[in-house]
């Protein structure tokens, strides 16, 4: 589409979200500004894109969450927005990458800990390919995922040979499922409105069960992105990193907030801290950026409270269900 049709078109319409996602509060206070630039999301399209329109963050005074100040109006915007042209290579290419099993061997070791019982269950929720489960059940747990995308759920079924289903997790649970322990790896922070997952998600666990979320660290990753464009120049435009560019990440939890929404859905937090940062190629990363993530890493897992200094760049919370 060329330039001068796009300055033509409408702008994405958006409207106010008002209220706190987790407290409900009205004192939401508008902090950072990110852009829509909608060339990257071409089945968004069609909306003018050429001005780029700001993508505001509101922060709750009384809780301290992080959400967009507007949402985009109009019908499935963010499964038109995710939406892929999925290649078997590229769905094996992903589900080979190994850049966050640092994490997910973290998630594991901790899930084993808390749960000492053999052959637990667990369910991964937004298991796209299959990564994670695969891995669980390689560990020795009963794993199955949750995937609503039918491409990546049929291929996760077939490459890994575990129950992906592709069902809602109050879905699961009105057919009588139930897991030991519930994953969320880098889920949370894409769906809007995140209480009512929450709440279908305790309804799948068992009693006694474990839920592990793992998300980015609302407070940190502002602090992070500020420092790249201030103190480094990075333009957000032209490397599309940005805390809720075209809004991807629309939940941005802190660690007050986050305890909160966890307490409210009836679930009781066992422990938040930092979580592992993915280990991105050299060769991608660059070696001062490899070495920095990987420095920033290793000190926040070995330093107690990190999760309240700037290190802490990703929140990995465990809770449990009475
Ligand atoms: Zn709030």
């Amino acid at each position: 589409m060329s330039d001068s049709v796009i300055k033509s078109l409408p702008p994405l319409p958006l409207k106010p979200t008002e209220t706190c996602w987790i407290c409900q509060s009205t004192k939401l206070v508008e902090i950072w500004q990110d852009v829509i630039d909608l060339k990257w999301s071409p089945y968004v399209a069609p909306y003018n894109h050429s001005t780029h329109p700001a993508c505001k963050l509101a922060r709750c005074s009384s809780c301290g969450f992080g959400q967009p100040a507007s949402v985009p109006d109009i019908e499935d915007y963010y499964g038109r927005m995710y939406h892929r042209e999925w290649t078997p290579e590229s769905l094996e290419n992903d589900f080979q990458a190994t850049y966050r099993d640092v994490i997910y061997g973290d998630i594991l070791k901790r899930l084993a800990r808390l749960l000492r019982k053999p052959r637990r269950t667990l369910l991964d929720i937004g298991a796209h390919t299959g990564r994670f489960a695969w891995l669980a059940y390689e560990n020795g747990w009963a794993a199955e995922g949750l995937e609503i995308n039918p491409v990546t759920a049929e291929f996760a079924r077939r490459r890994t040979g575990l129950a992906i289903h592709t069902q809602r997790a109050e879905e699961l649970a009105k057919h009588g499922k139930r897991y030991k322990a519930v994953t969320l790896n880098d889920v949370l922070e894409h769906l809007p409105e995140p209480m009512s997952i929450l709440r279908s998600v305790t309804e799948v666990m068992e009693p006694g069960g474990i839920l592990a979320i793992k998300v980015p660290h609302g407070p940190m990753q502002r602090l992070k992105e500020g420092f790249r464009r201030r103190i480094l120049g990075c333009d957000p435009m032209a490397d599309r990193a940005g805390v809720m560019s075209n809004f991807v990440h629309v939940n941005h939890f802190s660690v007050n907030s986050m305890r909160l929404a966890l307490e409210t859905v009836g679930l009781e937090v066992v422990s938040i801290r930092s979580g592992r940062c993915e280990t991105i190629p050299w060769k991608q990363s660059g070696v001062a950026r490899g070495l920095t993530v990987r420095a920033i890493d290793r000190m926040a897992q070995i330093l107690p409270g990190s999760v309240h200094t700037p290190m802490g760049m990703n929140l990995q919370v465990f809770a449990t269900k009475r």
